[in-house]
């Protein structure tokens, strides 16, 4: 906590690209230094973890600093410890839940009328053991210059298309100036009005929102919507409401999305908690999703009727503009499921 004061009553020399990238480099990437540093025994776990996954551990020090010591069951450690249970073959669990893995041009898929999501990055800042993209081939649709021009011809083509989303891998692992490049591009696009950005990247990196890209993002013609991903209310401390804070402070609109995941987040006391959270840091809380059913995460999925009961406590609990949309994804849809509270036989 004296560490976090420090750094916030720092000047604006702390929100450079040497802060967040050296916090990036430095990422735990093995699980048995992670539980070391926990003060976590093996033999105090009460389940079994797997120590060298493909898809590997990858957590920043800033996230893990937010993780209680000796806590087995802390939940933000849950979400990015390889357990033994993701090598289990499960039926309905798949390797594309969401059918992206052919996509419409290197580094972007348009699967919705008005917008498209480009992956500008093939990389996160961390691996999220439920994450539905774990095995996607960025290997595949990684973007050169050669791309970006034909991603540009492809949305001047389509006047429909008004928003285009940066999103997974993590956007923000590009750095600054390279963003800026890629924005300038997409600006010159006359129909396209807004600029989304999904990102889970200042949640376990705080000092990623540098000035620059403040100024960035702030200084486009486009219009900017920041979508965080914070799954839990341990996730935000002081540190990231302090980031937050700056890209509020210049009017940017900031939306954020949960995944509903078993012994995390799955009681409506946890995501009443994290609404109000969201809400003082400028946040509203957009979406809660179910989770989509990628190899490998079976066993963070939650049974829809306990969604529907968890979001009918948060409507009695929290005001309307705080109560997220609970959605599902689903393969081929032109758009997200809402999932009807009203007529769910509960
Ligand atoms: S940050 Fe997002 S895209 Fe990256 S691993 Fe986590 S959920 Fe997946």
């Amino acid at each position: 906590m004296i560490q976090n004061v420090q750094i916030l009553t720092r000047n604006d020399s702390y929100w450079q690209d040497n802060e967040w990238k050296k916090w990036l480099s430095g990422a735990f990437s093995s699980p048995n230094n992670l539980l070391q540093h926990l003060e976590l025994a093996p033999e105090q776990l009460p389940y079994r973890v797997l120590p060298d996954h493909p898809f590997r551990q990858r957590v920043p020090q800033p996230f893990v600093d937010r993780m209680e010591a000796g806590n087995p069951d802390d939940p933000l450690l849950l979400q990015v410890l390889p357990l033994a249970q993701e090598a289990e073959e499960v039926d309905g669990y798949v390797e594309d839940p969401l059918g992206e893995h052919d996509s419409t041009l290197p580094g972007l898929l348009h699967k919705y009328q008005s917008r498209v999501l480009v992956m500008l990055a093939t990389a996160c800042a961390v691996n999220c053991r439920y994450c539905f993209r774990r095995e996607f081939p960025y290997s595949d649709n990684k973007l050169g210059k050669g791309d970006w021009t034909a991603i540009i011809n492809y949305l001047q083509q389509d006047e429909d298309i008004n928003e285009v989303i940066l999103s997974g891998g993590d956007p923000l692992i590009a750095n600054d100036d390279y963003l800026a490049a890629f924005i300038k591009q997409i600006e010159t696009v006359k129909h396209i009005k807004r600029l989304r950005i999904h990102s889970r990247l200042p949640v376990v990196i705080p000092q990623r929102i540098t000035s620059k890209l403040v100024e960035l993002l702030s200084s486009s013609r486009l219009q900017c919507v920041f979508v965080t991903h914070i799954n839990h209310p341990n996730e935000i401390d002081e540190l990231l409401g302090k980031a937050m804070q700056r890209l509020h402070q210049t009017g940017i609109t900031l939306l954020n999305q949960t995944v509903l995941l078993r012994h995390i987040n799955d009681n409506a006391e946890t995501l009443a908690d994290l609404s109000e959270k969201l809400f003082d840091n400028h946040i509203l809380p957009y979406y809660l999703h179910l989770l989509d059913k990628v190899k490998g995460s079976h066993h963070f999925d939650t049974e829809e009727a306990v969604a529907v009961d968890i979001m009918q406590q948060l409507q009695y609990r929290l005001a309307g503009f705080l109560v997220p949309k609970l959605v599902r994804e689903e393969a081929g849809k032109p758009h997200k499921s809402w999932i009807d509270l009203a007529n769910n036989n509960q």
